[in-house]
């Protein structure tokens, strides 16, 4: 009898164990058991040998149409024996070098034998070959089991490689399950008795060997469900154990700063900011720590959220912090945050406000006296509200009370980020908000910052005229080139500003964008760098582009240039300049992606504009119409029409719904790609479960965790459920250890 954490040595053999460890990396009988087939092929239901391609590794199953034998002319005494197999229209040659007449090959691989025949598909002389495939005969029915029968069986076939073909998997699988002790079942009986659900072992042997495809289907359904519950109980359980944190209450207070904020307000919140605004402020009266995700549109204003429940925090004598993911948009945060508060941000200055604040910026860039300035204003508590980038983690930052860690643009830091400011607090823990503007869909949310509470702004301020986004389809229309300079100039003429993106900076690099402020530029979605997804040219940089445009259609604008590879105070002067409107057109690289506010910038250029990803597309333009004009966004690409790149730009054109995008890009990139590297551990653990797929599931599978872990938080009831759930925090922390 086996268990799950039995090695698969004491099972399947020293040999088979050594190859299922050094190849798919499975070392206990769970691990293997977990390995599941990636299709079910039907014994008879040949394969199709026309759609193979050179360089797979494959395991087709076909039969022998006939063979040959010729002797090696370079080595004598040697043979190669050729099989020519078939799946009744294309053929396949199996080669195989032997010494001798390889007579019991011939007798094995006699025409008309089906078999699964595993290997690297070649080609040599304009024939797909495999050579030296491994194989397995398909013998004849047993006695007793009808024709039909026969040929209906399902066979798994398992992600495998030329080392461990899939029938060898599967072999292994067998003796597993033949001597496998019936494993407890995680999932609680009373929830499977509720949905329907078979139980665990019945999974394990529906998935490994059905019947028929409704077994299939059944164990399928059954194991997405211990992926979803498993992984939202862990969440279930870290939430609760995040609010058993102490915080210092920051409650609502009369007369403070916010009220004096809120009257100066030129403008009126909108609902959802309302809205938002409530369940903060009510968060953040509580006596344990505040965990909210706010998540928004591009634009539909988060920063005032941040700022009002910044102020609520000072108000009740504590300090803010938050952290900006460039020294661009920690600036600007520096700058638009400092004007708003106007006199309340003053304190000890002129003309400063009654119980005024003050607000401090920490950088990497400051100067050394600065440097030392800020610490001390940070550390006395001098300094309400503190703005900066990375270096705020630094040890040397401290500060007197902290009450609350504001985050922007989270998908730019990790876990282990937020824990390093968390940490800084004295007593208890800081109320904690986190904001993005990649709308990410709701499971995704619920997956990746299942932890965390969800607030949402669905709607745009007042006043904020739609963005019309065009696609530029340069191979057909090449004059249209030139009519997007045109453009340009038009809006300069009437005195508004513009900015033109371009996937790359030039001047030489050796490759890609990997240099100066490294997290400015390190784009999400180096899938779309691959090869073959852009003409086949370099991808437009911005150095050249700025000397071709400023030499012809802009030249006597005035232009300026902005990327990662400047210093940072070079930066901030070019941003500078360009939010003051001393600069017509901005031609920048993605630094520019997050949070960049010129509401007098109304046109954006985006040049090979199939290197970006559906919802970083969708952020950068977000940073035209943010004023009373019309936002324009002109997406320029190569790409023929029928492209699935140019697809993807269509997308982007024809909606503004950022949430509809975020579906899309998930549609079309891996999902590790999207829960990121921060999740690996989770990655591993979702293994049918389908992010998009099976909203529903996962829906259903958190509401049923919460109600489990609220009656029972350590699971006393359920130790196989617990097990199963020690065992996602070991894989999750094995992968974080890997990864350090
Ligand atoms: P994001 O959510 O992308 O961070 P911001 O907070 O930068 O958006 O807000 C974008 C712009 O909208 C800013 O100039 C901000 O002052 C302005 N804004 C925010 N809320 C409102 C509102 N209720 N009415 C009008 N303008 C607003
Ligand atoms: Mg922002």
């Amino acid at each position: 009898m086996a268990v799950s954490a039995d090695p698969l040595r004491l099972v399947v053999g020293d040999k088979a164990a050594k190859r299922l460890a050094s190849v798919l990396g499975l070392h206990t009988v769970g691990d293997l058991l977990g390995y599941y087939p990636r299709r079910y092929d039907k014994r008879g239901e040949l394969t199709d040998l026309l759609g193979l391609r050179d360089g797979d590794h494959v395991t087709v199953q076909a039969e022998v149409a006939s063979t040959s034998v010729r002797k090696m002319q370079s080595r004598p005494g040697s043979t190669i024996f050729e099989a020519v197999v078939t799946d009744g229209h294309g053929k396949l040659t199996l080669t195989f070098f032997g010494r001798g007449r390889q007579d019991y090959r011939e007798r094995e691989l006699s025409p008309g034998v089906r078999g699964l025949f595993a290997g690297q598909v070649s080609s040599f002389r304009g024939k797909r070959q495999l050579t030296h495939p491994d194989y397995e005969l398909l013998g004849a029915s047993s006695p007793g089991v009808r024709a039909e029968e026969y040929a209906n069986e399902l066979i798994p076939v398992y992600r495998a490689s030329a080392q461990l073909p899939s029938w060898k998997i599967a072999h292994a699988v067998r003796i597993v399950l033949d001597v496998l002790d019936v494993p407890a079942d995680p999932l609680p009986a009373d929830l499977r008795g509720r949905l329907g659900l078979c139980g665990y072992a019945d999974a394990l042997r529906g998935i490994h060997r059905p019947v028929d495809q409704a077994d299939v289907a059944r164990a399928r359904h059954r194991l997405k469900w211990d992926e979803a519950f498993t992984l939202q109980v862990l969440l279930a359980q870290r939430r609760l154990a995040a609010i058993s944190y102490s915080a210092i209450p920051r409650p609502l207070a009369d007369g403070g700063l916010l009220a004096e904020f809120d009257r100066m307000l030129p403008f009126t919140l909108t609902a959802g900011q309302r809205q938002a605004g409530r369940v903060i402020a009510a968060d953040l009266a509580l006596d344990h720590p505040m965990h909210r995700l706010l998540q928004g549109e591009v634009g539909s204003g988060k920063t005032i959220i941040a700022v009002r429940a910044m102020l609520q925090v000072v108000d009740a004598a504590g300090q803010a912090v938050l952290l900006a993911p460039t020294e661009v948009l920690a600036q600007q945060h520096f700058r638009s945050i400092s004007s708003l508060l106007g006199p309340l941000a003053m304190a000890g200055q002129l003309g400063g406000a009654e119980h005024a604040t003050r607000l401090t910026l920490i950088t990497g860039s400051l100067g050394a006296a600065a440097r030392r300035r800020a610490l001390l204003e940070a550390a006395s508590g001098a300094a309400g509200i503190v703005i900066g980038t990375h270096a705020l983690l630094e040890d040397r930052v401290q500060f007197a009370d902290l009450g609350l860690v504001v985050i922007d643009e989270q998908h730019r830091f990790g876990v282990e980020q937020r824990d390093a400011l968390r940490d800084k607090a004295g007593d208890g823990r800081p109320h904690m908000l986190v904001m993005t503007a990649t709308p990410i869909p709701r499971t995704v949310a619920m997956t990746v910052f299942g932890d965390l509470n969800v607030s949402t702004l669905t709607e745009l301020p007042a006043g904020r005229s739609p963005i019309s986004t065009h696609v530029v389809p340069v191979a057909e229309r090449p004059h249209y080139l030139a009519r997007t300079w045109e453009r340009i100039r038009e809006e300069i003429g009437r005195g508004r500003q513009a900015y033109v993106v371009c996937p790359r900076i030039g001047g030489g690099e050796a490759s890609g964008e990997a240099s100066g402020e490294a997290s400015d530029e390190a784009s999400d979605d180096a899938l779309f760098d691959e090869p073959g997804l852009g003409p086949s040219r370099p991808p437009v940089a911005v150095l050249e582009l700025a000397a071709e445009l400023a030499a012809g259609p802009l030249a006597g604008l005035r232009l300026a240039i902005l990327h990662g590879r400047l210093p940072a105070e070079e930066k901030d002067k070019v941003m500078l300049a360009f939010a003051d409107g001393l600069v017509d057109v901005l031609i920048t690289t993605t630094v520019i992606e997050v949070g960049v506010d010129v509401p007098n910038a109304v046109v954006m250029v985006i040049m090979d504009a199939e290197r970006f990803g559906v919802s970083q597309l969708h952020q950068l333009r977000g940073r035209v119409g943010r004023g009373a004009d019309p936002g324009l966004c002109l997406l320029v690409t190569e790409m023929p029409e029928a492209a699935p790149a140019r697809e993807r730009l269509e997308a982007v054109a024809s909606t503004a719904d950022g949430f509809a995008l975020s579906r899309i890009d998930l549609e079309q990139r891996r999902e590790g790609d999207v829960l990121g590297t921060a999740q690996a551990g989770r990655r591993s653990s979702l293994k049918l479960l389908r992010l998009l797929r099976d909203e529903d599931l996962i829906g259903q599978a958190r509401e049923e965790a919460v109600k489990l872990v609220d009656a029972d938080p350590a699971l006393a009831g359920q130790p196989a459920l617990a097990a199963a759930v020690r065992g996602l925090v070991d894989a999750e922390q094995t992968t974080f250890l890997e990864k350090a």
